[in-house]
């Protein structure tokens, strides 16, 4: 169900990450060209776009995971809380702990379930009740009651979908400001993709969360804003159009954005 409040103009919204002229490029190849985008705090933001436009490139600019992908580099802006994390001074371990990320394959790693949710804040050398972290966590990730008898038992002995729920209380536990959702939802089955669109839609009230998807129903059903990027003749991924989902779906600006979520091409 779409937020009542995505029908403000985004403009009037608190933005929690904001990207202004940022080019991304894997060597000389330029993925992404230009993007200017201000994300809105605590709502769900979904990315669509033909296949290799630059959607996860774009979601993995923001907690600088291409560090790990040799010669890329991005140029522009990107601010979080008023800094920009382009910066090569930025403290790239503390970015990731408040910009969390949710990959397509469930990750879990391949310990107890317990472990899996203490692991960020024993490495974080945090000093909290770790019990009291764990099932807070696993209560916000909505696999509590699934696992609260088995939280010694290995994390691979969970379904798909727990094992996705079980990442994103991974996520959850060292209290991030931003959940990355990359296809979180596509190796899994109907059901445990409405859990997780029903979890990202509890999660909101505290998180900002961005979701890159193909499945244009599910983009349409459970995010408040949308951004659709296409490659441009020259092959750079671009920002065409971005906005509350209903206007993106309902009432798109531009005529790339209609054929695009009509089927005519993509
Ligand atoms: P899909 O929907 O298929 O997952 P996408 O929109 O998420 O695609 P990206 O994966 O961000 O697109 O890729 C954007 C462009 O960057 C593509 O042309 C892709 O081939 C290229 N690319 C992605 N990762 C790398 C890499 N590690 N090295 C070189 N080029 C890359």
């Amino acid at each position: 169900m779409i937020d009542p409040a995505a029908a403000a103009t985004v403009e009037s919204l608190p933005s929690r990450v904001q990207a202004t002229n940022l080019s991304f490029f894997y060597g000389d190849f330029m993925a992404l060209k230009d993007i200017n985008l201000s994300v809105p705090e605590n709502h769900i933001t979904a990315m669509i776009g033909p296949s290799g436009c630059g959607k996860s490139t774009l979601i993995r600019v923001f907690n600088r995971m291409y560090d790990l992908v040799p010669r890329s580099r991005a140029e522009g802006e990107v601010l979080i809380d008023g800094e920009n994390i382009l910066d090569p001074r930025t403290d790239v371990v503390g970015l990731r702990q408040r910009v969390g990320m949710v990959f397509q394959r469930p990750n879990p790693f391949p310990m107890s379930i317990y472990d899996n949710v203490a692991y960020g804040p024993r490495v974080l050398g945090w000093k909290a009740n770790l019990d009291e972290v764990v099932e807070h966590s696993l209560r916000q990730a909505a696999l509590w009651d699934d696992v609260k008898d088995r939280l010694k038992r290995s994390a691979m002995g969970l379904s798909g979908g727990q094992q996705q729920r079980l990442v994103i209380a991974r996520v959850l536990a060292v209290e991030p400001e931003v959940i990355l959702m990359d296809e979180p939802a596509s190796a899994l089955d109907p059901i445990a993709t409405l859990k997780i669109e029903e979890l990202a839609q509890e999660l909101k009230k505290s998180y900002t969360i961005l979701i890159v998807t193909h499945n244009m129903q599910q983009a349409a059903r459970a995010s408040d804003f949308t951004a659709f990027l296409m490659m441009n003749e020259a092959r750079y991924g671009e920002l065409v159009e971005f906005g509350p989902t209903a206007e993106i779906f309902n009432r798109p600006q531009n005529k790339l954005t209609e054929d695009y979520i009509t089927g005519r091409f993509g």
